[in-house]
């Protein structure tokens, strides 16, 4: 039985055909130098973006974002926030009260499929509706109180200051038409006030930059925020004289927080030496093929899509399930079904220690295999391991690159998101590949960043309120 847990050589007894995890799932493998070379090229995708001569063919968009003050923990108030651009939408009343103590009200709602897929005006108007919503049940229409607000827009954005952002293109499942090149802030601020809501939108973050701040309020070492979530992506504070696109002023603090949107390396293809079939199918089926390929082999919208294709790519080879056809049905079952297999459950067969797999069975009941052999388990978490392992392999060697890059002797990073919070694994795995990567001299350290992306925006709120009441000397 041990033997048979082995992850390098599962064997299935039933048939005595050999299930030799060196072919069928040798493409996922990711060694180190494979993973070297990815950061060397991310590291010129991300020149690439920075440069005002190749900025607009480049992938990596490497977005300035204007916020420029971190949070240091002395900021304080009452704050509106909006957290859209993951699986849920959220309105957030948060309170920032003196020594980085954060309170937070908040409430989610859903985003329904003919919101995300339609027009981009219905869209904004929903976000309004929910806003008002959440304000009545709160108490918090007063006359004469007008509230800052803050936007968490989890989207590829390019600024032009605090309050102005363009869309450059949906990311995660959303395709609302008339948003892409639109000021995302003006379209909100629009539908607010048709609504008569006294709220004003003063600043629009991404959740990387959301993460980031949070993080920084507790802790001054924080340079980087990451996000493994539904999508994923990274923002690290940056040298003003280092960012060829800035048109900014120069003023102090010399520096700015850039929004790499990493999830679309890749898209030139120079990433197809590490990519699978997989990859393919999950590209090819996606609303949006052809972008956001990194993303696609690390984030929660996509993960257990790859491993389902791997599943059934065994099943189609009679590698797996053997026997069992009369238990399929009428292929109507989760796993026959685009997204039937949930990134969640990943996380719930990778728990699953010793021999038993409770968990793993569990799963493969809910997507429609009712009589897993021990084999079946086996194999199933096999893929999981390594389908999450490459994911977190990938993002450590992202983060690698931006920590090595900005080379302080001390750097923490601002983490959240669904993946890193639920999956068993993913952070070790990550740090394991890391202490490999980072050069000797910096000390690094994760920090989950609680509730990162809502309290960040209400952080930049305060951080733009707080400076243009004091202006600076
Ligand atoms: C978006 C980013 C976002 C990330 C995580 C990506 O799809 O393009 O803006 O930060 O998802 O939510
Ligand atoms: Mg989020």
């Amino acid at each position: 039985l041990l033997r048979l847990c082995m992850p390098i050589h599962v064997v299935n007894c039933q048939n005595s055909k050999s299930f030799d995890s060196s072919s069928v799932l040798e493409s996922l493998r990711l060694d180190n130098d494979k993973l070297r070379q990815m950061m060397q090229l991310l590291e010129q995708e991300m020149e690439a973006g920075l440069s005002p001569a190749t900025h607009k063919k480049a992938d990596v968009k490497m977005f300035p974002t204007y916020v420029r003050n971190i949070a240091n923990g002395s900021e304080t108030g009452q704050v509106l926030a909006l957290d859209l651009g993951g699986t849920n939408f959220r309105v957030l009343l948060v309170n920032l009260l003196p020594h980085s103590e954060v309170e937070l009200t908040s409430k989610i709602f859903v985003i329904p499929q003919s919101i995300m897929l339609g027009e981009g005006v219905n869209l904004f108007r929903h976000l309004a509706d929910c806003l008002l919503d959440f304000m009545k049940k709160e108490n918090l229409i007063q006359p004469g109180v007008r509230y800052p607000l803050g936007f968490t827009f989890s989207f590829p954005c390019q600024q032009e200051g605090l309050a102005s952002a363009r869309l450059s293109s949906w990311t995660k499942g959303f395709t609302c038409s008339g948003v892409v090149n639109e000021d995302v802030v003006k379209m909100l601020q629009k539908a607010i006030d048709e609504k008569n809501i006294s709220v004003q939108c003063v600043a629009l973050i991404n959740d990387t930059v959301g993460t980031l701040m949070a993080c920084a309020y507790k802790n001054p070492t924080t340079a980087i925020g990451l996000i493994l979530g539904t999508g994923t992506n990274a923002c690290y504070t940056e040298s003003l004289d280092r960012i060829g696109t800035w048109n900014g002023d120069y003023n102090e603090p010399k520096q700015v927080i850039v929004n790499m949107e990493w999830g679309a390396f890749g898209n030139n293809g120079r990433l197809n030496y590490l990519r699978t079939k997989y990859d393919e199918e999950v590209d090819l089926s996606s609303v949006n093929p052809g972008k956001q390929i990194f993303e696609k082999m690390i984030s929660g919208m996509y993960m257990g899509e790859i491993v389902r294709l791997i599943i059934l790519d065994l099943m189609q080879q009679d590698l797996l399930f053997i026997g069992q056809r009369d238990h399929y049905g009428d292929y109507k079952t989760p796993l026959f079904t685009r997204g039937g297999f949930y990134t969640k459950f990943v996380s719930t067969v990778e728990t699953d220690v010793g021999i038993a797999f409770a968990n793993t069975r569990r799963v493969l009941q809910d997507v429609g295999i009712r009589n897993p052999t021990f084999d079946d388990c086996a194999i199933v978490q096999h893929i999981c391991k390594n389908v999450s392992k490459r994911a977190s392999r990938l993002a450590g060697g992202g983060l690698a690159v931006l920590i090595n890059r900005i080379n302080k002797p001390n750097i923490t990073v601002g983490v959240d998101g669904s993946v890193y919070r639920y999956h068993p694994r993913f952070k070790r795995n990550m740090e394991k590949c890391m202490k490999l990567l980072v050069n000797k001299n910096i000390k690094f350290d994760l920090q989950l960043s609680n509730d990162g992306s809502g309290v960040g925006a209400a952080l930049s709120v305060a951080a733009e309120v707080l400076s243009t009441q004091n202006p600076k000397e």
